[in-house]
């Protein structure tokens, strides 16, 4: 399941910029979109190391990583249990998870806070159940997304993704010291009070040369929009071709055309931008549009 993907670099047509490529990581797969596609590999590869063959994870209820988790687990022959954060409700995205297999346990806000605790209190006994963090946080994470830069055949200035957690973004900031680019990783927070990514990418990896955080283009928190960014996705999209989410990579999108016109990158600089999928999330915002 994890051996050969899809996943090119296509040059997109966007004014004024002359060289913007895209990493099409939302071709990967159509339920294990993007990134976590990436964090799932070696998630997995671990977990099947140590037979585990209960994935258990945690999600809001519009989580991309819960359908992925769904998804790979029963691909995989393994079972999968999500904590679901707030009270029980019905939507597209946990319609999936339930058609893959997943069993869904919906808890308070106060309880999902301890992870760990919850996973004790339902799996104590279950050998099989293998605790894998809200989003796919973990070193083995990063590894997978450390891959993303081993596959570009060409150089970049910049290379841009959006962050929830961050894990992918250390990934990328590991690739890019390990093939020692010359490229600068622009990190997008789609959360209020972003400042903290940095604090989870040394972590993993602790040195942030090369790395740019850019902490105004949550557009008032995660998952909020305004009209000004559904206009954009609109504008954009019907221009390139290419669907953006609100939640992630229409913010990151955003970024990158505002920091060209403040001067940041330059329209003939070669600019990559990690697409990391997740397109789903436009189900949960379709009132907006
Ligand atoms: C989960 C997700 C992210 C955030 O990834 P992190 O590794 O948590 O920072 C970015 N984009 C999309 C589309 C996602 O689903």
């Amino acid at each position: 399941m994890f051996e050969k993907i899809y996943s090119p670099v296509q040059k997109i047509t966007f004014a004024p910029f002359n060289n913007l490529f895209v990493k099409r990581d939302d071709l990967i797969d159509s339920y294990i979109s993007g990134n976590k596609w990436r964090k799932l590999k070696y998630i997995l590869a671990k977990a099947g190391a140590e037979n585990k063959t209960h994935l258990v994870t945690f999600g809001g209820a519009y989580s991309n990583h819960l359908v992925a988790t769904a998804a790979a687990a029963s691909r995989s022959g393994l079972k999968s249990t999500a904590f679901v954060r707030g009270e029980e409700v019905k939507n597209e995205m946990l319609l999936l998870c339930r058609l893959f297999g997943m069993k869904l346990i919906f808890v308070d806000r106060e309880s999902y806070r301890d992870k760990h605790k919850l996973f004790k209190q339902h799996f104590t006994d279950d050998k099989q159940a293998c605790f894998i963090d809200e989003g796919g946080a973990s070193p083995e994470a990063t590894i997978g997304c450390t891959e993303i830069i081993g596959e570009l055949i060409e150089p970049y200035d910049h290379i841009f993704c959006a962050a929830g957690t961050g894990t992918t973004a250390a990934g990328l900031l590991k690739g890019i010291q390990q093939h020692q680019l010359n490229t600068k990783l622009h990190i997008i927070p789609v959360l209020k009070g972003g400042s903290f990514i940095e604090d989870e990418i040394v972590q993993y990896t602790p040195l942030t040369n090369h790395l740019h955080l850019h902490l105004d283009y949550h557009f008032g928190g995660y998952a909020k929009t305004t009209p000004e960014l559904i206009n954009f996705i609109k504008t954009f999209t019907a221009q390139t071709g290419l669907l953006l989410d609100p939640v992630y990579t229409a913010k990151m999108f955003y970024a990158i055309v505002d920091l060209q016109k403040l001067g940041t990158i330059g329209k003939d600089e070669k600019v990559l931008a990690v697409h990391t999928g997740g397109l789903m999330g436009l189900f949960g915002m379709k009132d907006k549009f």
